[in-house]
């Protein structure tokens, strides 16, 4: 239902190959004679740091950049890509980082809308633009109503309705940048069970995250870029983890882990937090934050991670337990509060909770 069924028996070519690929912006190399080979069926894990070259070689695939030089092929076929409409022609779909979804909207009317002409925003036939997200949605093994608004969805759902727009368009190879970057543990799993429904039927993904142990896991094989080159492709049955995290750093590894920042805990904390209990729990937790110092909280979902910083911020005041702020005990009851002692909270949905978003940048 999703992917349309291949006409011809599945070619010998590999669905998309991209060949000694280069683009620069202004004289500065973005990507360097970049090779990718996507096998029909397969996920494939894109990686490399920051400024790599990974968004530029996704945009060059759905057309969004002309590329300066090298061979695109699709099935074994030189493919142009010189527009997001020819790179969509081709099959090639593409999951936003961002959201591209209209809060206000239904799934349905989002799914269908970019369907529709440019001079015709909304959609004619609701009833049937439900019908087809519904069955969209069935085949991706999650049930979310086609007419609720996307506003009232949270943002795991939201980025299923983001990959059923993107199959709206029957893509052959599906792009997904830093899918699970806003999910949670949970949501990451579902999202990967729709991955894998989808490969089972034929699609092929590029997977780009910096997660890679997640990366690895759902993917085949692995290319990672550096610098604008390919630096490693692997089936990642055959590498592992610190394999692919050398290649993404190079000759940088070494510098990169040996941490020589010291932090001075004899010095007064800038947090203690003394026997809190979180609402909602019953275990009282301690800890100390020392300037300079970045504080993990590990735990798995509903262990109270999220109410151990609700609490610590106003949002939901503990049930018992002190507070100190550079040596003093304080009383935290309001979010205000928090903000006068010089605390900043960026929340999980940022979308959500961090932004008013008819509000202006300045504002907010
Ligand atoms: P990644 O997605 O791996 O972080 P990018 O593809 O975004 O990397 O960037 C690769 C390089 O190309 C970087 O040096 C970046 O600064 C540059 N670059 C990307 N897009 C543009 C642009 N539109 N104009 C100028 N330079 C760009
Ligand atoms: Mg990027």
């Amino acid at each position: 239902m999703i992917a349309p069924p291949d006409a011809a028996p599945a070619s010998r070519h590999p669905v998309l190959e991209v060949i000694g690929v280069t683009k620069a912006f202004h004289g500065v190399p973005a990507l360097r004679g970049v090779d990718l080979v996507l096998e029909h069926g397969e996920v494939h894990g894109v990686v490399g740091q920051n400024g790599a070259g990974k968004s530029t070689l996704m945009k060059i695939l759905t057309g969004v950049y002309a590329r300066d030089a090298g061979v695109i092929r699709i099935d074994g076929q030189e493919a142009e890509l010189d527009s997001p409409l020819a790179a969509r022609d081709r099959g090639i779909g593409m999951v936003f980082q961002e959201f591209s979804l209209i809060p206000t909207l239904t799934v349905a009317q989002n799914v269908f809308l970019t369907r529709e002409p440019r001079a015709n925003r909304f959609f004619l036939d609701d009833a049937a633009a439900e019908r087809r997200t519904s069955e969209l949605l069935n085949d991706l093994g999650v049930t979310i109503d086609p007419r609720t608004p996307v506003e009232r969805l949270p943002v795991g759902a939201r980025q299923l309705v983001e990959i059923a727009k993107a199959l709206a368009k029957e893509p052959r190879i599906l792009i997904l940048d830093e899918p699970t970057a806003s999910l949670t543990t949970r949501e990451t799993e579902t999202l990967f069970a729709v991955i894998e429904r989808l490969k089972a039927r034929g699609l092929s993904l590029i997977y780009i995250s910096h997660h890679l142990q997640d990366l690895l896991r759902i993917s085949d094989r692995v290319t990672v870029l550096r610098d604008g080159q390919r630096v490693l492709a692997s089936s990642v049955a055959e590498t592992t983890l610190a394999e692919v995290i050398r290649a993404m750093l190079g000759s940088a590894l070494e510098t990169r882990t040996a941490r020589n920042r010291v932090i001075d805990r004899t010095a007064q904390p800038l947090l203690e937090v003394r026997d809190l209990v979180a609402r909602g729990h019953d275990a009282a937790i301690s800890f100390a934050v020392w300037p300079g110092e970045v504080v993990g909280i590990a735990g798995l979902l509903g262990s109270g991670r999220s109410e151990i910083i609700r609490a610590i911020y106003g949002i939901d005041p503990p049930r018992r337990g002190e507070i100190i702020v550079r040596g003093r005990p304080v009383a935290i009851r309001t979010t205000a509060d928090a903000l006068h002692l010089g605390m900043a909270l960026v929340p999980e949905d940022r979308r959500s909770q961090g932004l008013v978003l008819d509000h202006t940048v300045r504002d907010n």
